[in-house]
């Protein structure tokens, strides 16, 4: 999945709504310290479904929602949208897929795909085994090489399954397991029922 663009507004340090545009090779980000660079990971990490503020580096998530400057009074939400092609065809055939989440000072959140209200759990699954995942490597961040060398032998082979593609088959696997738990659950419950209809 290749990865256009990210449109932020009132996220962290973008007061204003700002666009970013990546064009295919390489993209490079400069700026004096504190200026925002990390802000835009950020952000790409929140929109993929990010739940730790920590990650974020804040303490709680209404933390990314612009907070004011000088002159300028803080804001009521963060909204920020990624813009992605659709080779791989992963919804429809619509040739680009939209991203956005958005944040109130409420606490309440909301996710769209091409601009239609989805759970999270939607975008989470949309991009599961596309290398794209909040948690994938598409987002290489200072230390986690450092972070990656050091895991203990069941994180890497997490990241490796992630990688090898096979962790959305053992989501769906935990998924159909706590279906059925469920369902014998149930049968239990009828079966005691007609039992004492007997
Ligand atoms: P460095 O090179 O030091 O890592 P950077 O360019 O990556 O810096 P960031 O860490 O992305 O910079 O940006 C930090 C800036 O974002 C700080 O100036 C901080 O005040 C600002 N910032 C973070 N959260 C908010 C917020 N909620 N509201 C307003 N400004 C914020």
């Amino acid at each position: 999945v290749y990865l256009k663009g990210v449109t932020a507004y009132g996220f962290k340090s973008f007061a204003d709504k700002t666009n970013v545009t990546f064009v295919r090779g390489l993209t490079a980000i400069v700026g004096p310290n504190g200026s925002g660079k990390s802000n835009i990971t950020d952000a790409i990490r929140w929109v993929l479904g990010e739940q730790s503020a920590k990650n974020l580096r804040g303490a709680r998530m209404e933390d990314v929602i612009f907070s004011g400057a000088l002159n300028r009074q803080p804001l009521n939400y963060a909204e920020v949208t990624l813009k992605l092609d659709n080779e791989l065809k992963l919804i429809d055939s619509d040739p680009e897929i939209e991203v956005t989440r958005r944040l109130y000072r409420s606490g309440e959140s909301e996710y769209f795909l091409n601009k239609n209200k989805v759970r999270l759990k939607d975008i989470t699954d949309l991009f599961l085994d596309t290398g794209l995942g909040k948690e994938a490597f598409s987002i290489i961040s200072q230390g986690k090489v450092d972070e990656i060398l050091n895991a203990k032998a069941e994180d890497r082979r997490h990241l490796i399954e992630e990688a090898a593609g096979v962790l959305k088959y053992k989501k769906r696997k935990k998924e159909t397991e706590a279906k059925l738990a469920e369902t014998m659950g149930n049968l239990a419950r009828v079966n005691d029922i007609i039992f004492d209809l007997e």
